[in-house]
């Protein structure tokens, strides 16, 4: 399918909220007033972030909806040891203006591509999987079917949790959490790594979905070949390596 490509915009633009998600992750709000930028679920912008006298540029997926047109969100944890998602999670202030460029990336999700989604992320791999749950929910797609499976580490973790349990009024989406290491003693969910039997329990018609993977890149790899051994067809699968 051949899709229009959305012009690439460069632009600074304000903080105007700063959001905590989990011990470890920000939700940034920036100000897109007065700037035409356009982009399909799932994409990517490149930040620019000031690091002692240089600048890093780093990819991080648009976590707002596309219907969302004055507002830009984007989401990140912090990585061990890592530079910029330091800056960005425990550094940057209301009223800091950044320079971004974007939209990028070929991980994106339009109605016309299939209406039956498997959306299976780790940790930070949710942020596309969540531009694409909430364009569903803010466009009222309901004829669209999507299933998320949801691996973190630990409960707290567990980025965009109340968010998550509200989309599960909506008759159309479907949430699965796992929880790889430790679980409160009431947890619901599963525990453990994604895997075959999470899978054919709780995924229908396996090889008719559209799947969309995203998270560390052994993760994206592992879960390919899992859905690959039952059946979907490569074609069928996009990954997003957040390497
Ligand atoms: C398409 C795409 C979309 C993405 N979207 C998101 C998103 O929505 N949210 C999100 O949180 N992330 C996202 N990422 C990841 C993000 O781009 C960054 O890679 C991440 O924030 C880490 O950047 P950093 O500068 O903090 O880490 P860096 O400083 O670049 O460090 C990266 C790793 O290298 C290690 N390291 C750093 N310095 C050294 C050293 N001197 N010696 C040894 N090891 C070292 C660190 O421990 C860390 O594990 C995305 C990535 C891609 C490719």
């Amino acid at each position: 399918m051949e899709l229009e490509k959305k012009p690439i915009r460069e632009f600074r633009s304000r903080v105007l909220k700063v959001l905590t998600e989990t011990p470890t992750t920000k939700t940034l709000v920036f100000d897109l007033k007065g700037v035409d930028f356009d982009f399909y679920p799932g994409q990517y912008v490149m930040l620019h972030v000031p690091y002692e006298g240089e600048v890093l540029k780093r990819a991080y997926s648009i976590a707002s909806p596309p219907t969302q047109k004055d507002t830009l969100e984007l989401t990140i944890k912090r990585t061990p040891k890592g530079r910029a998602s330091v800056v960005l999670t425990e550094q940057t202030k209301e009223g800091e203006e950044f320079y971004i460029k974007g939209p990028y990336g070929k991980f994106l999700w339009l109605p016309e591509m299939g209406r039956n989604l498997v959306l299976i992320g780790a940790g930070s791999g949710i942020v596309p999987l969540m531009c694409i749950l909430r364009y569903i929910v803010s466009a009222k797609l309901e004829h669209v079917r999507a299933t998320l499976l949801y691996s973190n580490t630990h409960y707290e973790e567990i980025i965009y949790r109340e968010e998550l349990e509200r989309l599960e009024k909506y008759s159309n989406i479907k949430v699965v959490n796992t929880l790889t290491r430790s679980y409160p003693p009431n947890w619901k969910g599963y525990t453990g790594r994604i895997d075959m039997r999470m899978v054919l329990k709780e995924v229908e018609d396996i090889p008719a979905n559209l799947y969309y993977l995203c998270g560390p890149p052994q993760f994206v790899e592992d879960m390919a070949s899992l859905i690959t051994d039952l059946g979907v067809d490569r074609e069928q699968i996009k990954k997003e390596k957040y390497d």
